[in-house]
């Protein structure tokens, strides 16, 4: 056998280095890779939940603690890995608006990092023509407008803290009601002849006064009355997943409060912006508004 031969077998390096006793027969590879994670599916779609794994070296030699050296960021949301055997899972989230993918970026304990583009499908959410009442005909005057930005923010940074709150949750998450579905998520809304907005929540038919159900295990950040939604109970899962039930006529909970999921917290209403009682059921991941469906499926 030549030299180059033998070189290409692999064997050549090895017996070279044997007299030194440092040969390690296991790869050692950077923290993490590209090929270290897999996502599924493979095209998430817009305005979904999907699940990361990965099973990069951390993974292993952190699972005493159940945490992982890797960090990650998916359309800029942190993840939170749970490790199971060898691999780790965590739930991501797709932005409604997402047409060009979204990105994945990782760093390993503060030394490697990398990112990668997630090809994302397009929903496919139709298309929905409202009556209003005509007081929501016209853009709201300024006060009003600020009370509903001041509103909005306070429910993003629900969102946000929810990141920093322990996991509470366990799986399956409860759909908040068992009744029909009057409005699925995603659909635009067309008000007065023009598309305004998109329903970024699922309603479920019910009569005034009919119990509502918390979706997990949480804690009450937002009990109050506001200005679209009405009656609002926010709950936080934690490792970033929110819940929020809008047009309450009565809120059985305060902020503070730890609920376990199926606990009545809260009863159908038609507070705020509606044209009868129903309950807007909203599912976020950080700040990512995502179909409540793809919550109850998760296993
Ligand atoms: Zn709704």
């Amino acid at each position: 056998m030549s030299i180059a031969a033998w070189r290409r077998t692999g064997l050549f390096a090895l017996v070279l280095l044997l007299p030194f006793g440092k040969v390690s027969l296991v790869p050692t590879t950077a923290c993490a890779a590209r090929a270290d994670f897999v996502w599924r599916p493979a095209s998430p779609k817009a305005g979904s939940l999907f699940r990361v794994a990965t099973t990069a070296r951390p993974v292993s030699a952190t699972r005493a603690s159940g945490t992982t050296a890797v960090t990650a960021t998916v359309a800029g949301e942190p993840l939170h890995f749970r490790v199971v055997g060898d691999s780790a899972f965590a739930i991501a989230a797709v932005p409604i608006d997402s047409t060009a993918g979204i990105t994945m970026a990782w760093q390993c304990s503060g030394d490697t990092s990398g990112s990668v583009r997630i090809p994302t499908t397009a929903g496919t959410y139709r298309l929905e023509r409202l009556r209003v009442a005509p007081r929501f005909g016209a853009p709201p005057d300024s006060v009003t407008a600020t009370r509903m930005r001041l509103e909005a923010e306070r429910a993003a940074q629900v969102s946000r803290s929810a990141h920093d709150t322990p996991r509470q949750w366990s799986l399956p998450f409860l759909v908040p009601r068992t009744s029909r579905i009057t409005s699925p998520f995603g659909g635009g809304r067309t008000f007065n002849g023009a598309v305004t907005s998109r329903h970024m929540g699922t309603d479920y038919a019910g009569a005034v006064g009919a119990p509502v159900r918390a979706a997990n295990r949480g804690i009450v950040r937002l009990v109050d009355a506001f200005t679209l939604g009405g009656n609002v109970v926010y709950l936080d899962h934690g490792e970033g997943l929110v819940t929020a039930y809008l047009h309450l006529s009565t809120q059985l909970v305060a902020v503070g409060d730890t609920v376990s999921r199926g606990d009545t917290i809260g009863r159908v209403g038609a507070t705020g912006r509606v044209t009868g009682p129903h309950l807007h059921f909203i599912a976020r991941y950080g700040t990512i508004t995502v179909d409540p469906a793809g919550l109850a499926r998760q296993r």
